[in-house]
């Protein structure tokens, strides 16, 4: 049972009261019933990978878990649609879509143990909204469980279909406090014929903007994956991670990972190598290795996902994603490493991130655990001051809500409130979630 107590969150766990896994819409939607009509909470978990305590259980909560609701019910390869129930791992639905040639644009290092049901309930973002846009824009549509146990039944699979409200809307993004998400259509999009993967090297922040910008026009819808790593996050990465040796001769301050993708299958390769070239030529790269191989271009990813370890290593007291705007993005980090320095003993902070969608990750040390809370607040406020989100991907959960108004103003949060109150009166649904 023990993975049900807590998420990969820092939020302190606890067993449930007890644990629910249906397997099927009806069961699911029969459990919430008798919750609601015994006012009873409920937390929701799908593969307890989240990040801001969303699916760790409170004080007498009941877990539901989706685990059990998995696999693929259908995948159309002529509409390119799938549909699958909502606890099935993200990479069972990737495997699935490139069986025939098609893929699910979405990934995230937890892909192997993070359910759909939580992607969606996140809008998740991971390495390639730059392309695709966040787990919401793979949505066609949604079946879902009401807190009275209704089951709404809105599997659409029409891209266009302005028929009334968009209610699926409602449930991605609203970290199950609205409803829980039983089944989904997907949008698959077809496979490129040609992957190329490079690890490239710059001198300065400005640098690596100036070489998104150019990839981006020089690369067009083609570009799918633009990867920062400040230095600090990139050497810890490849402590944790021993299989692995530095491909780069010498030290620089930042790597950038860069994924291009195309079907024209030869030309494709030398075009990408060239507009590399034309970044080195320029001054704003230093240096870059093109994959040769699947291995190789692996091995660049490996360092990239070395976060799943590194999240497992001491001293860690701090793990946020931000939006920021992307020209305050180093500013941000250099004004939060002072700040943290300045207050506590032993800071350490290593960043990296999705820069081309505003967002950056940041995991910061300090010696003493105890600091955690106030460091939080600290990141919290400069995130406010800096205009940030308090939360790009990973959610508000349990552990930003006390923060919400940083990013959202009094409007915004009464109608969240008067949504949540409309649709879960009882209020039994992630009580204490999100606001
Ligand atoms: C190593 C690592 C890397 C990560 N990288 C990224 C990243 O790049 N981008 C990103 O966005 N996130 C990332 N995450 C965070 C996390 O993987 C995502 O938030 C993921 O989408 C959560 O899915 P899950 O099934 O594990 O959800 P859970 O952790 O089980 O739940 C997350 C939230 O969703 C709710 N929920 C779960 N299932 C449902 C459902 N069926 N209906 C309604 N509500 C539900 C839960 O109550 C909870 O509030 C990462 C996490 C790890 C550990």
């Amino acid at each position: 049972m023990f993975k049900h107590n807590a998420d990969w969150s820092l939020a302190p766990s606890l067993a449930p009261s007890a644990l629910l896994r249906p397997d099927s819409t009806e069961k699911l939607s029969k459990v919430v019933s008798i919750c609601n009509l015994h006012r009873r909470p409920i937390v929701v978990q799908g593969g307890m990978t989240g990040l801001a305590g969303g699916a760790t259980p409170q004080s007498q909560e009941v877990a539901i878990s989706l685990e059990l609701m998995s696999g693929v019910e259908e995948l159309d390869p002529v509409a390119m649609t799938l549909s699958a129930l909502a606890g099935t791992p993200l990479q069972v639905l990737q495997e699935a879509a490139l069986q025939h040639r098609l893929v699910l644009p979405l990934d995230l290092a937890a892909r192997g143990s993070c359910s759909i049901g939580g992607n969606l309930s996140t809008n998740a973002g991971g390495t390639e909204v730059l392309r695709y846009g966040m787990a919401r824009s793979l949505v066609l549509g949604l079946e879902v469980v009401l807190a009275d146990g209704t089951i709404v039944n809105s599997m659409n699979k029409l891209v266009k279909n302005n028929s009334g409200y968009d209610l699926k809307q409602l449930f991605i993004g609203s970290e199950g406090t609205l409803g829980i998400i039983s089944r989904v259509v997907l949008q698959l999009q077809p496979q490129f014929l040609a992957t190329h993967t490079a690890l490239c090297a710059s001198n300065d922040y400005h640098s690596a903007i100036e070489v998104l910008n150019a990839l981006k026009r020089g690369l067009g819808g083609g570009l799918t994956g633009f990867e920062v790593m400040w230095a600090n996050y990139y050497r810890r990465a490849l402590q944790v991670l021993p299989s692995i040796t530095d491909p780069f001769r010498q030290q620089h301050p930042f790597y950038l990972l860069v994924e291009y993708k195309d079907n024209r299958a030869e030309e494709s390769a030398e075009w990408f190598e060239s507009q590399l070239y034309h970044q080195i030529e320029s001054g704003f790269l230093v240096d870059a290795l093109v994959a040769k191989s699947r291995q190789d271009a692996q091995m660049f990813w490996r360092i990239r996902d070395g976060i799943s370890e590194l999240l497992n290593s001491k001293g860690i007291v701090s793990n946020q994603d931000i939006s920021l705007p992307i020209h305050l993005i180093e500013d941000f980090s250099k004004a939060l490493l002072k700040k943290l320095a300045e207050n506590y003993e032993g800071i350490d902070a290593l960043f990296f991130g999705h820069i081309a969608d505003n967002n950056l990750h940041a995991v910061v040390y300090a010696d003493r655990a105890d600091d955690a809370e106030d460091i939080e607040r600290d990141i919290m406020e400069l995130i406010g001051e800096f205009g940030g989100a308090i939360t790009a991907e990973h959610g508000v959960g349990v552990l930003k809500k006390d923060y919400l108004s940083l990013s959202r103003n009094h409007a915004e949060i009464a109608l969240m409130k008067t949504l949540k109150q409309a649709m879960d009166p009882a209020n039994i649904l992630n009580r204490g979630r999100v606001i």
